[in-house]
């Protein structure tokens, strides 16, 4: 972990290790960003660990990584917001005496989702730090924190994930190395999508019918796709899967590689067809994938992108 984040957020890790070295640990951190989980497990760990900076293999490190650490309590409000309530419940936690005679921490995450009294109990509780309590907050809204929170916190700001983190993210949770690539090409963030592995099925059945049963192209995409999805977000998907396939089909078809499987098995059996015609379905597929976005008619739309795709000899 420790090298990841010295790679993905050299800025946040240089903050860390300066005041962790030099024994000037805050009392209280503010996480702006999303997919801040790393982060704030290696965090908890370089305030607990005997080490100035987490060791990672210590039996405090590793307790704190699979949260079963006695001294910490994780607090969200990605659900429901916080309520006055939660904050006094963290307090009577934090005013006992450590269990294992190190630091105690709690966590706030989306601290913008607090109520006002709850921000106001939470502001006092950094501004009359209690000796070895630490509070890590989150955001990822930072313009939705009062002031007066953020200036007695160090804020810890991380960078967008690049797509190399992305993909790494989908490899963790037990995505194949084909859909974890595919993903993060499409999304900028770490998103599960309910029917991911229904709808890269009809996209690549898709693709199959265009390039190989045309005929069948229609019917096949009327009781498949079309017939079964009529949300944006679920056609917006598909569309994308399609682009980000083809994409990936032409740039191999000059290296003959790819982590997509998918596109290997189609770049085999493309031997003999024209590439320029994958730029011209690329083409069409963005234009409907813009118009998309500006809530046109699914069906119309659709319709058209049927009728485009047959044009293309
Ligand atoms: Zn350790």
């Amino acid at each position: 972990m420790k090298d990841t984040l010295k790679q993905e957020q050299p800025i946040v890790y240089q903050i860390l290790e300066n005041e962790f070295q030099n024994n000037k640990k805050p009392h209280a951190f503010l996480i702006v960003g999303k997919n801040y989980d790393d982060l704030l497990y290696f965090l908890s760990q370089s305030i607990l660990c005997d080490e100035p900076i987490a060791c990672e293999v210590c039996s405090v490190c590793s307790r704190v990584k699979r949260n079963i650490y006695p001294d910490m309590i994780r607090l969200s409000g990605k659900e429901t917001s916080i309520k006055k309530r939660d904050i006094e419940d963290i307090q009577a936690q934090m005013a006992k005496s450590s269990v294992e005679g190190k630091g105690k921490i709690y966590i706030i995450e989306e601290i913008q989702n607090s109520s006002k009294e709850a921000i106001n109990s939470i502001l006092k509780m950094v501004e009359e730090p209690l000796d070895n309590v630490y509070a890590i907050f989150t955001t990822s809204n930072i313009d939705r924190v009062l002031p007066t929170v953020i200036s007695r916190c160090q804020v810890l700001k991380l960078n967008p994930n690049n797509k190399a983190a992305i993909e790494r993210l989908y490899l963790e949770n037990n995505f194949s190395e084909g859909d974890a690539y595919l993903l993060s090409q499409i999304f900028n963030d770490f998103v599960i999508v309910e029917n991911f592995p229904n709808i890269i099925k009809e996209a690549l059945n898709f693709i199959d019918d265009l390039f190989f049963k045309k005929d069948n192209l229609i019917i096949n995409a009327q009781i498949g796709f079309i017939n079964k999805y009529n949300k944006k977000e679920d056609v917006s998907l598909f569309l994308n899967i399609l682009i980000v396939t083809l994409k990936e089909l032409y740039r191999s078809s000059y290296t003959s590689k790819s982590k997509m499987v998918d596109v290997i098995d189609l770049n085999r059996r493309l031997m003999s067809i024209d590439r320029s015609i994958i730029l011209n379905y690329i083409e069409i597929l963005l234009d409907i994938e813009y118009q998309l976005e500006s809530n046109v008619n699914m069906n119309l739309l659709m319709d058209k992108m049927m009728y485009q795709l047959l044009k293309m000899k």
